[in-house]
């Protein structure tokens, strides 16, 4: 047990799963309390983490593109807890087509998710950081805001659009001593990655893909969770509005 984040509350949107889970697991381990938003077909998966948890975390049902469903959740996890001072955007998707193909539905879901979602939670995360003394906001970006991924346009389109708003976010809440970082894996082996694998026409030939651009191969949750321990502590005090790569290498190559 550490105690990197001793006494701080966290919010991890898209928590029951993958990065999300294995950031709040790492929270939990560094002394915080973590409240987990996540959608009602995860409830289950999102009570068993809790469970492994214990009294340190909670599971709250949010699809965080509802802005009622937000508003909502964020009042019970400062009902349960207390006011958060660290909120972490994580809950994502990727729908692959290229541009001509993809649908108008499947282009507005992946920006309400991954873009819209950030203002929903942060309108109302930010009075309360701001009535404490600030807080650390961890923006889940993608190496995709730096490569053209040519199959996947509204996914990397929506991760830069998650960097820069970072850098606004960052520069407005500064004096209030809120921090807004980009932290931007690579290719992270989640059920995300899987359901896009399964989709592949030659999975075996996109794997080699992904490994020849990858020079650290793919990474696990875990490497992204200890840089958002990391971000979320107070080691990173003079650290806002950056992107930070996690991503083997990718974008050297
Ligand atoms: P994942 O699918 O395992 O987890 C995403 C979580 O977000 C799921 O639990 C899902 O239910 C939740 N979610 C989706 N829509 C939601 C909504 N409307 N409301 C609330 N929760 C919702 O995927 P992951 O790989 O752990 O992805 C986490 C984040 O990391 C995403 O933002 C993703 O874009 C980003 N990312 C992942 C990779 C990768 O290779 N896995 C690479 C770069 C960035």
């Amino acid at each position: 047990m550490g105690t990197r984040l001793a006494g701080k509350i966290a919010i991890v949107t898209g928590g029951a799963s993958g990065i999300g889970a294995a950031i709040a697991m790492a929270f939990v381990r560094e002394g915080a309390k973590v409240v987990l938003f996540d959608l009602e077909s995860k409830a289950a998966q999102g009570c068993a983490l809790v469970a492994t948890l214990g009294v340190a975390a909670v599971f709250l049902i949010c699809d965080v593109t509802i802005a009622h469903h937000v508003d909502t959740a964020t009042i019970e996890a400062q009902t349960h807890f207390g006011s958060p001072s660290i909120l972490v955007n994580n809950a994502g998707i990727s729908i692959p087509g290229g541009l001509e193909e993809m649908s108008e539905a499947d282009w507005d879901q992946t920006f309400a998710v991954n873009v819209k979602a950030i203002h929903l939670t942060g309108r109302r995360v930010i009075p309360l950081m701001r009535e404490g003394l600030g807080g650390s906001i961890i923006n889940i970006a993608s190496e995709s805001a730096f490569i053209g991924f040519p199959m996947h346009p509204a996914y990397c389109a929506s991760k830069a659009a998650v960097v820069h708003l970072s850098r606004s976010m960052a520069v407005r809440y500064a004096p209030d001593k809120i921090r807004v970082n980009a932290l931007c894996p690579g290719t992270i082996d989640t059920e995300l990655y899987r359901d896009f694998m399964a989709k592949q026409a030659n999975p075996k030939a996109t794997h080699e893909m992904i490994l020849a651009k990858h020079p650290l191969g793919i990474g696990s949750p875990e490497d992204i969770a200890h840089a958002a321990v990391y971000l979320a502590s107070d080691e990173s005090q003079y650290v806002t509005g950056a992107p930070m790569l996690v991503d083997g290498g990718a974008t050297a190559t």
